[in-house]
C-alpha cells in the first residue's frame, strides 16, 4: 500500500549525547577520521548497514544502545573531545585568518562559489562526476584553510542515479527518491521561522519558488535551492528533479534558479546570519553564469546603467572553464532565452537584447541563433582561467575568436591545475603510517595546507612498511570487489549457488590495475579491448600476470556509452578472465575510496587533450599508487618517470582515429608487459620490489605536494580571487565603473579610424648584426583618440618560416611628436637585435586605461597594413 503522506520521524538522542547531532550535522565527518571512528564505535554493525552515514546511523541505533551509551563515560570523554575539536576547527584560526592579518585586509571577506553539482560524500548524493567532486573538494579545502567561502548549488531530489547491470551487461538505471529532512540539511528560515523563499518569474506570470537547504561543510556553508515547494505549479516543483535530465527548457530553468535564484539565496542568507557579503563570485563552469546578469540587475535597481553595471559586475567575478570540447558547452536557442527575460519574465531591468549579445558566438563559424554559456561567463568575468596548464593552453585557442587580432598566449584565460582534498581521498592506512612517522598533527596539516617540507618525513619510512601497506589496500579492495561482484550478480539475476567463483576474483598479491571515469567516448573505456588475445595474455601470464578493476557510468541518454560498458561486461564475464578482470557498478565517491588506494596502477587513455585536468590519478597517487596515462590533463604537466608511466599518444599524426586507437592500444600492452609488470615483480636482495617501491615513495613525497586541494584553493586565492576582490574594490563603485564604461564606449566607436601609418627602422635591408639596436619611428592615426587612450607597441622576436613572432615580447614606444599636418603622431622606441636567426618586429596599438585588466581586455587591435613601411623585418645572420 502507498502511504498518503511521510514524516521523518527524528531520532530523540538523550541529553548527554546531544553533541552528536551537531557531529552528524556538520559533514566534516566526511573527512575526519576521528569522528567517522566515534560514529563507528555507536554500533559498528549498523554502521555498515547505513553505508557509513551518520544521519542513517541515528535514525537507526535501538534506543537502549543510546541510553547505554549515555551512562559510558569513556564514550561521553569521546564524544566532548570530537565535539571540542570541531568547534575549534570551525571557530579558530587557520591560514586564512593569518594571511589576512598579514596583509591587511587585501584578501577578500569573502567568496561565493557556484556549481550545479557537489560532491561531498556519498550521503549526500548532488554529483555526478569530476566536476561535482571538484567543487566538493574546494569547499572542503576552503574549509581546511579557513577561506570565507560559500557554496551554491541545487539540491535534486532524485540526485545522480544508481547504476545497475542487467543480465546481458546493459546499463540500468534508478534513480532514489531524496528526503531533505533525512539528509545532514537544515532549512534556512526568516526570523519568524517560516522558510525563507527564493522566487524566480517565468513567461506568463508563472513563478519558479525555492527553498533554500543548508549543509555545513566544515567551516563553509553551502546552500542549496530546492523547487520541489507547495506554492510551485507541477511543472515548476520538477525543476529541480535531477542532475542533467530533461531538455533544453528544463536545463535553462536549472540554471536560471542557480544564477539568479542563487544569488538571492546569498543575499538571504547573508541578511540573516550576519555573513559578509561576498566580494568574488566564483562560476565553476558555464551554468551559473546568470549570476552575473542578476548582480547586473540588482545594480539597476539603484539605477546604475547597463554598461558601468556591467564593468562593476564583471570585476569581481571569476569564470573556470572544464570543457575542452565545444560539444561539452551549454548552448541554448536565443529565442528560448529571449522569451524567459525581459518586461514579462525575470530581469525586466535589462534590455533583453543586451543580455542576448552577451551569449553570442560573434566568431568565425560562431552560430547566430544560440546563446553559449560559456561566451557569456567569458564576458561577464573579468578573470578566467581552465584546470590545467595543457587546458589554459586549449581553451585560449578554442576562445581565441572572442579576441580577433590577438595571438593565442595573449588571451586572457590563465589556469590553475585542480588538486583534490587529500584528507578525503587518503585511506586511514596510508594515513597512520604518516602520523606514525610525522604525527597525527603534522599529517593532517602536510594534507590539507601542503607545504613540501611537511613532507619530508615520508621519505624515511621503511621499505617494508611501504610495501605492507600497499598489500593490505590492495587485500581490502580485493574484499570489496568480491562483496560489489557477488551483490551485482544477485541483481543480475543469478542465485548464490551458481557464484562460488566470486570467492576467487582478483588475488591480493597479483599487480592490481584501476580503470574508473564516466563513460563519455573520448575516455575510452574500451581501449583496453583493442586486442582482447593480448590483453588475456597479460590477465592470466603465468609469472606475472595482472589484475583490472573497471567501473564507470554512462549518462542515461547516451547509448553509445552503454554499449561500451556492455562490451567490456561482456570481456569480464568470460570464464576465462572473470577472475582477473571486473567491472563493478555504479562508481561513486563510496566505492573510489576504496578503489583508488587498493590499486597499484591507475590507468587513464583520453584522447589528448579532450581531458580537461582529470583528478582520480590524483586521488590514486596521494595512496601511493603509480600511474600510467596518456599525457593529457595533469599528467602532462607533471609526469615523471619516477612517478609512473606516459602512454605515448598519436595525436597530431595524420592518423584517423582507428589507427589512433590501434597506436595507442599497442603502447599500453607493451608497457603493461614489458616494463610494469617486470618491475612490480623483479625482487630485490630482500625480498621486495625495490625498484616499485622507490617509484611509491616518490610518488608520496615529491607528486603528492602538488596534487593537493590545498595547493589549489590557495593558487586560487593568489591568482584569481585577491585580483578579482582588488578589482571589485576599485571598480565595484559606481563612479570607476561608470568612467570605465563610458571610455570603453568611445573607444569601441573611435577605433575604425585607429592605424598604424608608416613605420621604419633607422637601419634597412634584409640583414643585421647582432648587438646593433635600431631605432624604430612608427607614424599613427587615432582619430579621435588621444595618446592616453591607447598603447603603441613594439613586438620583437624570433620568427618561424611563415613570419610569425614566436616568443613575441610587447615593448611600448614613446610618443615623440604630431599630430602633423596629416594629423599622425609620432612614436619612436629603440630595437635591440639581441639574438641570432631569422629575427622579425611589428607594431601595434591597443587601448589602455588604468582599469583594463589587460590589452587584449576590448578584444580591439591596429596592426600595419601591407605598404606600411618595412614592417615586415629584418633578418639576422
Ligand atoms: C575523482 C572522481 C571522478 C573524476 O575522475 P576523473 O579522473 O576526472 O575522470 C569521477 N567520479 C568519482 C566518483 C570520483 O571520485
Amino acid at each position: 500500500m502507498k502511504a498518503i503522506r511521510r514524516f521523518t520521524v527524528r531520532p530523540a538522542l538523550p541529553d548527554p549525547l546531544t553533541p552528536l547531532s551537531e557531529l552528524a550535522r556538520n559533514l566534516r565527518w566526511s573527512w575526519h577520521t576521528g569522528t567517522r571512528e566515534l560514529f563507528e564505535a555507536i554500533d559498528p554493525e549498523q554502521w555498515a548497514a547505513s553505508d557509513c552515514d551518520p544521519m542513517r546511523l541515528l535514525g537507526s541505533v535501538p534506543p537502549a544502545r543510546l541510553t547505554q551509551l549515555a551512562g559510558d563515560g569513556a564514550f561521553l570523554r569521546r564524544l566532548a573531545e570530537a565535539s571540542d575539536g570541531l568547534r575549534e576547527y570551525v571557530t579558530g584560526a587557520r591560514w586564512y585568518q593569518d594571511q589576512s592579518a598579514e596583509r591587511g585586509g587585501e584578501l577578500p571577506g569573502a567568496v561565493a562559489y557556484f556549481s550545479p553539482e557537489f560532491g561531498i560524500t556519498a550521503a549526500l548524493p548532488q554529483y555526478s562526476g569530476g566536476l561535482g567532486i571538484l567543487a566538493g573538494d574546494h569547499l572542503k579545502a576552503a574549509s581546511d584553510l579557513g577561506l570565507p567561502l560559500i557554496g551554491v548549488g541545487l539540491l535534486y531530489r532524485h540526485g545522480y542515479f544508481h547504476q545497475s547491470l542487467s543480465r546481458d551487461g546493459w546499463q540500468q538505471e534508478t534513480y532514489p527518491v531524496l528526503d531533505p529532512n533525512e539528509l545532514p540539511l537544515s532549512l534556512l528560515r526568516e526570523a519568524d521561522g517560516t522558510p525563507s523563499l527564493v522566487s524566480i518569474a517565468l513567461p506568463g506570470g508563472r513563478q519558479l519558488r525555492a527553498h533554500v537547504w543548508q549543509a555545513g561543510v566544515g567551516r563553509v556553508p553551502l546552500l542549496m535551492l530546492d523547487s520541489d515547494v507547495e506554492e510551485n505549479d507541477a511543472g515548476a516543483r520538477e525543476v529541480t528533479d535531477r542532475l542533467y535530465g530533461g531538455g533544453s527548457e528544463h536545463r535553462l530553468l536549472q540554471e536560471m534558479l542557480l544564477g539568479i535564484g542563487g544569488v538571492r539565496a546569498i543575499r538571504t542568507y547573508c541578511r540573516l546570519s550576519g555573513h559578509a557579503e561576498p566580494e568574488v563570485f566564483h562560476t565553476n563552469e558555464g551554468h551559473a553564469g546568470f549570476l552575473g546578469l542578476e548582480r547586473i540587475h540588482e545594480l539597476a535597481a539603484q539605477g546604475v546603467e547597463f554598461d558601468a553595471a556591467l564593468e562593476a559586475v564583471r570585476a569581481g567575478t571569476v569564470f573556470t572553464t572544464h570543457t575542452p570540447v565545444p560539444a561539452g558547452i551549454d548552448r541554448f536557442d536565443r529565442e528560448l532565452v529571449a522569451r524567459h527575460f525581459g518586461p514579462h519574465a525575470e530581469l525586466p531591468r535589462i534590455d533583453v537584447e543586451r543580455i542576448l549579445r552577451l551569449g553570442m558566438e560573434t566568431y568565425p563559424g560562431g552560430e547566430p541563433n544560440l546563446f553559449n554559456m560559456a561566451v557569456m561567463g567569458l564576458r561577464l568575468g573579468r578573470c578566467a582561467n581552465g584546470v590545467s596548464t595543457l587546458h589554459g593552453k586549449v581553451s585560449r585557442e578554442m576562445f581565441a575568436g572572442l579576441w580577433p587580432g590577438f595571438d593565442a598566449e595573449e588571451i586572457p584565460i590563465s589556469s590553475v591545475t585542480n588538486g583534490v582534498h587529500a584528507p578525503t581521498w587518503v585511506a586511514p592506512e596510508v594515513f597512520r603510517l604518516g602520523a606514525r612517522q610525522i604525527g597525527a598533527q603534522r599529517t593532517e596539516e602536510a594534507l590539507s595546507v601542503g607545504g613540501s617540507e611537511r613532507w619530508d618525513a615520508v621519505a624515511e619510512i621503511q621499505d617494508v612498511d611501504i610495501w605492507e601497506l600497499r598489500r593490505e589496500l590492495r587485500g581490502q579492495l580485493v574484499t570489496e570487489v568480491r562483496r560489489r561482484l557477488y551483490a551485482s550478480w544477485r541483481q543480475r539475476g543469478a542465485a548464490s549457488a551458481e557464484l562460488g567463483w566470486i570467492d576467487d576474483v582478483l588475488d591480493p598479491d597479483v599487480l592490481t590495475i584501476g580503470f574508473a571515469r564516466r563513460v563519455p567516448s573520448y575516455k575510452r573505456l574500451t581501449l583496453m579491448l583493442r586486442d582482447r588475445d593480448r590483453l588475456m595474455e597479460l590477465l592470466t601470464h603465468e609469472e606475472r600476470p595482472i589484475q583490472i578493476v573497471v567501473a564507470g557510468k554512462a549518462h542515461p541518454a547516451d547509448d553509445g556509452g552503454k554499449r561500451l560498458i556492455q562490451e567490456l561486461v561482456r570481456f569480464t564475464d568470460d570464464p576465462r578472465v572473470r577472475h582477473r578482470i571486473v567491472f563493478l557498478p555504479d562508481y561513486g565517491m563510496a566505492m573510489a575510496q576504496k578503489l583508488y588506494p587498493g590499486c597499484d596502477v591507475w590507468l587513464n587513455n583520453p584522447l589528448r587533450p579532450l581531458e580537461a585536468c582529470g583528478t582520480s590519478g590524483m586521488k590514486a597517487a596521494l595512496n601511493g599508487c603509480l600511474n600510467l596515462s596518456v599525457l593529457d590533463g595533469w599528467w602532462d604537466e607533471w609526469f615523471e618517470p619516477d612517478f609512473g608511466w606516459a602512454i605515448p599518444t598519436a595525436d597530431g599524426a595524420a592518423t584517423d582515429d582507428d589507427r589512433r586507437d590501434e597506436l595507442e592500444a599497442a603502447a599500453l600492452y607493451d608497457l603493461l608487459e614489458r616494463r610494469i609488470a617486470p618491475r612490480f615483480y623483479e625482487q630485490g636482495p630482500a625480498g621486495l620490489p625495490d625498484r616499485w617501491i622507490e617509484m611509491v615513495r616518490r610518488t608520496l613525497t615529491r607528486l603528492g605536494p602538488k596534487v593537493l586541494a590545498g595547493r589549489m584553493v590557495r593558487d586560487y586565492v593568489e591568482q584569481l580571487y585577491v585580483p578579482a576582490a582588488r578589482a571589485q574594490r576599485t571598480l565595484g563603485g559606481v563612479d570607476a565603473a561608470g568612467e570605465l564604461a563610458a571610455w570603453k564606449a568611445r573607444v569601441r566607436a573611435a577605433w575604425p579610424r585607429v592605424a598604424v601609418d608608416h613605420v621604419e627602422a633607422s637601419a634597412t635591408g634584409a640583414t643585421a648584426e647582432l648587438g646593433a639596436t635600431l631605432s624604430l619611428r612608427v607614424r599613427v592615426h587615432l582619430g579621435e583618440l588621444t595618446p592616453d587612450d591607447v598603447e603603441v607597441q613594439t613586438i620583437a622576436g624570433r620568427v618561424d618560416p611563415e613570419d610569425f613572432i614566436a616568443d613575441a615580447s610587447p615593448m611600448p614606444l614613446k610618443l615623440v611628436g604630431g599630430p602633423d599636418a596629416e594629423g599622425r603622431r609620432l612614436y619612436e622606441g629603440p630595437l635591440a637585435l639581441d639574438r641570432t636567426g631569422p629575427f622579425g618586429y611589428t607594431v601595434r596599438i591597443l587601448p589602455a586605461h588604468r582599469l583594463l585588466a589587460s590589452g587584449a581586455e576590448l578584444g580591439l587591435v591596429a596592426v600595419p597594413s601591407q605598404g606600411t613601411g618595412e614592417a615586415a623585418g629584418v633578418l639576422l645572420r
